[in-house]
């Protein structure tokens, strides 16, 4: 009989496994797909020699991650790699607000009129940043907050809706840069707790960047799975898990899916009905001619670029795909270019680029056209740089990942309660109706994002019970 049996070998089931194999349990790992890393993944998606990330390409949350940064990823070929600036937000006019590691220069590229307000926002928060991160990406009970006070400080000006926070701001340098934060996890900007998720984009970017990994997103998932294989874990691709009774005998079963798969996979009956998906995103990979060639210098010198000339642009595409059943006409995007600092990427010359907008759940339709005339507005004669595209809508992205419901990359909305209080009302989210089932996804706090910090809470929970029986 083993210890624990993981499904699901995306950043949160490989990391829960490691936990798991670290502490001296059995582990063995069963992964639909014939390969490991889920939302952490490349492949060669359009031309010979061109590796693209299909899902995740930043990674300010991973370098930033308590659970990772415990790990020895970089003995097993982790190697983050940084731009000069982390991420670059153009207008229009040809100038750009920026994120870089220094808050002066992050609060002059916001006019004079914000860059005070800025300082004050984010240098207190600073200063805490690694116990912040930990008690604000532990919440909620597996761990007692080490410094409540700032925490408790956080929660005071993240809790409330972004739009109350971008108030203080007078100019749209800082609002549109804040909006498009907050849009990195697909919420309404009127939302509970959206303050917080802009702070925590600015913040990790100002702590410790916010780089790709030295071949693609891959190699995370290559390195996790190389260090559970060395504390003699297992891993079990092309083996898509129906029912329980597929799986080997085991004390504990930990499930990196969705909480609908989890409910019909284990016969939960209703339990997770309640569970609310967001909208979903449209999402093309460029092999390019060369640089995407910006009008704003700023975003030359960067991986990640936000697209959105101001906070009302974003915030009418965010409530389009979210709340009114419609593609947005200008689609606020992210954007990655990992070749400007990854030469492995691409052959000489060349680049991979990538970039998403956010559609309604399950739209079928093709935004292809309108993501390009928006990328046309920041940087002139894109379209002439296309050696290929590979596109994937909500039903390509569901059928790649049965976690991505609805194309939902964030396996769950950003609304109302369910935005701290996931996959339902419990003090211990990673428990789910059977004693000895847990859900580790991105579905459970803190959330989506390939950091690995639900796999790392939920694996408390499992040895904790282990421990007890
Ligand atoms: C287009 C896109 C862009 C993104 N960009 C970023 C980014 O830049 N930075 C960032 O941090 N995050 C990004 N994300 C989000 C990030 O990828 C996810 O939040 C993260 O991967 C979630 O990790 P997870 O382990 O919870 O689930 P996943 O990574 O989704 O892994 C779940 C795994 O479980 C497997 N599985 C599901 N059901 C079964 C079953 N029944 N049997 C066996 N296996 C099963 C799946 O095949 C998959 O491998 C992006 C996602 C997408 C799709």
């Amino acid at each position: 009989m083993l210890d624990a049996v993981v499904v699901g070998a995306g950043p949160n089931g490989l990391t829960a496994a490691v936990e798991l194999a670290r502490r001296g349990f059995s582990v063995a790992v069963f992964e639909a797909r014939d390969t490991v890393g889920g939302g952490a993944r490349t492949e060669e998606l359009t031309l010979p020699g061109f590796h693209h990330d299909p899902c995740s390409a930043a990674h300010p949350l991973g370098i930033n991650s308590p659970a990772f940064r415990a790990l020895p990823l970089e003995r097993y070929g982790l190697e983050w790699l940084h731009a000069e600036l982390p991420m670059a937000h153009p207008f229009t006019d040809g100038t750009a607000a920026v994120l870089s590691r220094s808050v002066g220069e992050t609060a002059a590229s916001l006019g004079p009129r914000d860059a005070g307000t800025y300082r004050r926002l984010v240098e207190p928060f600073l200063h805490q940043w690694d116990t912040l991160i930990r008690d604000f990406m532990s919440l909620p009970l597996t761990a007692l907050p080490r410094d409540p006070v700032t925490l408790a400080r956080f929660g005071l000006v993240g809790l409330p809706p972004s739009t109350w926070l971008m108030r203080r701001f007078r100019d749209e340098r800082a609002k549109a840069l804040f909006a498009g934060l907050v849009a990195h996890v697909m919420a309404p900007l009127g939302g509970l707790a959206t303050g917080a998720i802009g702070l925590v984009f600015a913040l990790a970017a100002h702590a410790r960047g916010w780089p790709v990994a030295r071949g693609g997103s891959q190699s995370i998932s290559d390195a996790l799975t190389a260090y559970l294989k060395d504390l003699g874990g297992t891993v079990h691709t092309d083996y898509e898990v129906k029912r329980l009774d597929d799986l080997p005998p085991a004390r504990a079963y930990v499930f990196d899916t969705s909480p609908t798969a989890l409910a019909r996979i284990a016969g939960f009956g209703r339990s997770y009905e309640g569970y609310r998906y967001g909208p979903g995103v449209f999402k093309i990979d460029y092999a390019l001619d060369g640089p995407v060639p910006w009008t704003a210098q700023e975003a030359r010198r960067t991986t990640t670029v936000q697209i959105g000339a101001d906070s009302a642009e974003i915030g009418t595409a965010l409530r389009a795909a979210s709340r009114e059943g419609r593609a947005p006409d200008r689609p606020f995007m992210i954007t990655v270019q990992p070749s400007v600092v990854d030469p492995t990427r691409a052959p000489a010359g060349k680049q991979v680029f990538w970039a998403y907008g956010h559609v309604p759940s399950g739209w079928t339709g093709d935004l292809t056209e309108a993501m390009e005339r928006q990328l046309e507005r920041f940087a002139p004669g894109f379209s002439d740089r296309v050696l290929a595209r590979a596109t994937a809508g909500p039903p390509e992205l569901a059928a790649r990942n049965a976690n991505y419901v609805g194309g939902d990359i964030g396996t769950g909305a950003f609304t109302g309660l369910q935005t701290l209080l996931r996959p339902r009302l419990s003090l211990s989210p990673y428990d789910t109706p059977h004693p000895a089932v847990f859900i580790c996804s991105s579905a459970t706090p803190p959330g989506p994002g390939v950091h690995g910090m639900s796999g790392h809470n939920a694996a408390k929970a499992v040895w904790r019970r282990l421990r007890q029986t």
